[in-house]
């Protein structure tokens, strides 16, 4: 058997980190049985679904390396099929028509709650002739589903769940307006996809046990299913938007990097040992089922921003340049060009050593891209004491003189021009960094001069001087 997986979003919204780590789970498990992972786009909803969702699923997937081994099916293309399949199974007499109207279902309800019953589907027409409905009148198809036994699933992550057949109503499988039902098209589409194993959040668990009498009315082998618990924030409450970001784009603008987020999502609620840093090869090595836990899991964002700067520090500096470089195109007090590029590029060593997020990069970055004159923070402007000026006065004219113009020879002149005058490093450093960030706060000095070049740091010494 191969093994074959599939993601199947609803295009009705954000890719929300639930499915995206359903996603993940997919793949790899496909990836980990040499099989296939593929991917669905479940837009039958037509009202609800937009281009826009599709778009940032697309989007979503490639920013976090989760491909699909075929072309994306898109289930609103494969009604006929939905249709054919009711129309098999009316024929073999395991479906029928039901021309229940509203008022009649709603009055069904009614009674049913009244009787302190749950709201079920009575099986008015479940036996009766069709020549017995109104002459046109619409109808919908229902599953002839089983009264009698259980219907069992032996979840490769909860274990065996039952629920007797008795407590399950016939459900729709076309509507009146001929359109197949969610469940319905599931089933048909996982079917003729050859689909081996359902991996899906745990909030699907209670269709399975109904998408089972569809598989079994049509004789089909039911696939493996696994569902996996949910993930709540971090006060053990469904995520929501106070909890922070919660989509997959949200967390890329929030400057988290993708093989973080994998990493962090696939820690959450799955463990191999004590591993906890693993790169794609890895996961797709260890991934298995048996490793997936069976209670939710909850976010903790402290820990993934902290395991985020872990793969900065580990990440390749033209890549996080790029990404930053993006970033500082929305500031309006930065200019973006050539020389910034390389000036981040430069520092990106010296930045991305205190920075947990993309965000704090292009933050600590900005500087190296901003005009003069400054504005200067009020600790800077501290340094930019008249005794401050007179180191940057005496420093400019070390620094015209150093070459070449790189870390080492400029650490080299600053330690000299300290001893010269007898004052410590520092005290030659602050009131630099002063001039030339607006602030106190950059990477070490040496590589920020670098970065910046000398004719950009004699003319932000100059202003600095000038200032005030
Ligand atoms: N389209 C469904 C959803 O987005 C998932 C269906 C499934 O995985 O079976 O919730």
């Amino acid at each position: 058997m191969t093994v074959r997986t599939r993601f199947a979003p609803s295009p009705t919204g954000l890719l929300h980190i639930g499915n995206a780590r359903a996603a993940l789970f997919n793949f790899l498990f496909a990836r980990h049985h040499g099989g296939q992972f593929l991917l669905r786009i479940e837009d039958t909803d037509r009202e609800r679904s937009t281009q826009r969702a599709v778009d940032v699923i697309f989007e979503g997937l490639a920013w976090m390396g989760i491909t699909a081994d075929e072309e994306p099916v898109f289930q609103s293309t494969r009604q006929g099929r939905h249709t054919e399949v009711a129309q098999e199974l009316l024929e073999k007499g395991l479906a029928y028509r039901c021309y229940c109207t509203a008022d009649e279902l709603k009055q069904m309800r009614e009674d049913a709650i009244a009787n302190g019953q749950p709201p079920r589907y009575n099986g008015m027409w479940r036996d009766r002739d069709p020549s017995e409905a109104p002459e046109g009148a619409p109808f919908a198809v229902r599953l002839k589903a089983p009264r009698e036994g259980e219907t069992i699933i032996n979840d490769l992550v909860q274990g065996e769940v039952r629920v007797a057949n008795a407590e399950m109503d016939d459900l729709i499988i076309l509507r009146s307006d001929g359109t197949p039902t969610y469940l319905h098209a599931v089933v048909c589409d996982d079917h003729d996809m050859a689909i081996t194993h359902v991996i899906r959040g745990d909030d699907h668990l209670t269709n399975t046990f109904r998408q089972a009498m569809i598989y079994r009315a049509m004789g089909w082998d039911l696939p493996h299913f696994a569902h996996l618990p949910l993930i709540h924030g971090p006060d053990g409450a469904k995520l929501s938007k106070r909890h922070g970001a919660q989509s997959v784009v949200e967390f890329r603008d929030e400057g988290f990097l993708p093989e973080a987020l994998c990493n962090y999502l696939l820690r959450l609620g799955w463990g191999h040992g004590d591993a906890e840093i693993l790169n794609r090869e890895e996961q797709i090595r260890l991934f298995d089922l048996d490793g997936v836990g069976r209670s939710p899991s909850r976010m903790d964002y402290v820990k993934l921003t902290h395991l985020n700067g872990v793969y900065m520090r580990e990440a390749d500096d033209t890549r996080l340049t790029d990404d930053v470089i993006e970033r500082l195109k929305e500031r309006e007090d930065v200019t973006v060009d050539d020389a910034l590029h390389a000036r981040v590029l430069t520092l990106m060593p010296g930045l991305k050593e205190r920075a947990k997020l993309l965000t704090d990069l292009a933050d600590s970055a900005a500087f190296l891209g901003r005009s003069l004159p400054f504005t200067y923070d009020a600790k800077a402007q501290k340094q930019l004491s008249e005794e401050g000026k007179d180191v940057l006065r005496g420093v400019a004219q070390a620094l015209a003189l150093v070459e070449p113009f790189e870390a080492s020879a400029i650490d080299a002149a600053l330690r000299e021009f300290a001893e010269a005058k007898a004052i410590k490093l520092g005290q030659v450093a602050q009131p630099l960094r002063a001039a030339m960030t607006g602030s106190t706060v950059s990477p070490g000095i040496d590589l920020t001069l670098q970065a910046l070049g000398r004719d950009e740091v004699l003319a932000r010494i100059g202003a600095a001087i000038a200032h005030g």
